[in-house]
């Protein structure tokens, strides 16, 4: 039997141990996290990736817990209301938390794959010789890095993030905050140039989010919490609206995360035994909303192409040749995502004059890149 190592459990790991599973490869999956992590801000799952949630039965699960957001209201930079409308809806679109897709995957998995908490991959030997952080030492035949934007495995096997990282322009940062506004199922959205504040409101759940533009990426606070909670509130210490509610609320906030908005783009995704699926290998960013489905979609092919092919080497192929095409669309729409959040007072006057006065988004055409990928059928299950 094949043993696969996969790192990373979060949407594309748990995703690609399910269909290894059935094809019958033995399947260890490491997450640095203590556990698997719940909650969490909203993703979307579109397209081809609607298509793999239906195979993997979790689209009914996936629907309950649809986020269904009734109203998207605008203010401008005086803190005036510009709009209030409802949501273009796309058709089939499901909108959840990212910990509720990751535990519907999770829930299909746990009992047929090994999963370790609490470690990492420390070395990659080669031939597949892996000594984790803990101390513990095994041996698989195949590693496959689903650990995110900021991989590990990426940077063990094919070298720094820098070479693969490009930036787009804006940094965010996100936290949970009490919901002392009393929203449900709607997003406040706030715009300066080049700046932006929304609280998104889940069914239960308050998410406060700020963007802001930045020319170069402020690498100096990357690793640095309280530095990015001062960037953050420097940033936007003139600003009205709701906002030094919500800057007093990120200084208590103990789930905040702050990134660099960019994209992973790679030459290749694997070598020798070491393949990569998901953000660690093609990061679209959130302002295509697509990374989940990308997730999901690359997941389902990588095992698909392992279970079909006699070997990884013609496996991993196949999969970069199937997969390549969807991911350029996709990555290509982070052009338009940056029309959210414009730049210069100019195109925000023209944005918002544009809102003014509708009532709801107008319905646009689902993007073809959502569903540029044909899934090829299912592999016959072992099991
Ligand atoms: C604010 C925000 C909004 C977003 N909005 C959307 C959206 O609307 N639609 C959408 O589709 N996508 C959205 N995304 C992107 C989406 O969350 C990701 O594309 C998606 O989660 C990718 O899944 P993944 O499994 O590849 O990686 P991740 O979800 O990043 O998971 C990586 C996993 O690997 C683990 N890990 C990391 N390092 C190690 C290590 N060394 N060893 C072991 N485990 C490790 C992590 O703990 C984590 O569990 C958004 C992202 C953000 C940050």
């Amino acid at each position: 039997m094949t043993r696969v190592l996969i790192s990373g459990a979060s949407i594309a790991g748990p995703a690609v141990a399910y269909w290894l599973a059935r094809s019958g490869f033995e399947v260890t999956v490491v997450e640095k996290a203590g556990a698997l992590r719940g909650g969490g801000y909203p993703i979307d799952i579109r397209g081809s990736a609607l298509e793999v949630a239906r195979r993997m039965g979790i689209l009914p699960r996936l629907r309950e817990a649809h986020v269904d957001v009734r109203r998207l209201t605008f203010f401008g930079d005086d803190g005036g209301r510009i709009a209030s409308v409802r949501p273009a809806a796309h058709g089939e679109d499901v909108e959840v938390r990212r910990g509720d897709l990751a535990e519907s995957l999770y829930a299909l998995v746990r009992d047929d794959v090994e999963f370790l908490f609490g470690d990492s991959i420390d070395t990659l030997g080669e031939p597949g010789d892996v000594t984790f952080r803990s101390g513990r030492q095994r041996s698989f035949d195949l590693v496959i890095g689903a650990d995110g934007t900021h991989s590990r495995t990426r940077e063990a096997v094919f070298g720094p993030e820098d070479r693969f990282h490009r930036y787009l322009g804006y940094c965010f940062a996100i936290f949970t905050t009490p919901n002392t506004w009393g929203l449900s199922r709607e997003i406040l959205m706030w715009n300066g140039p080049g700046r932006a504040a929304a609280l998104y409101a889940t069914r239960d759940e308050l998410h406060a989010f700020f963007t802001f533009h930045r020319p170069q990426p402020p690498v100096e606070v990357l690793r640095d919490p309280a530095a990015q909670r001062e960037l953050v509130a420097e940033t936007f210490a003139d600003a009205g609206w709701e906002i030094p509610r919500m800057v007093e609320a990120m200084r208590g906030a103990d789930d905040m995360f702050f990134d660099t908005v960019g994209q992973i783009r790679m030459p290749g995704w694997s070598r020798g035994r070491v393949a990569l699926v998901g953000d660690a290998a093609y990061t679209p960013s959130f302002l295509t909303g697509q990374g989940s489905s990308l997730a999901l979609s690359g997941a389902y092919l990588l095992a698909h192409s392992l279970a079909t092919h006699p070997d990884h080497v013609e496996a991993f192929a196949a999969y970069e040749r199937e997969m390549r095409g969807y991911v350029a669309v996709n990555q290509a729409l982070a052009d338009n995502g940056a029309a959210l959040f414009p730049v210069t007072r100019d195109a925000l006057e023209q944005r918002n004059r544009t809102l003014r006065g509708l009532d709801a988004m107008p319905a646009t055409a689902a993007q073809p890149a959502y569903s540029a990928l044909v899934l090829p059928p299912e592999a016959s299950p072992v099991r």
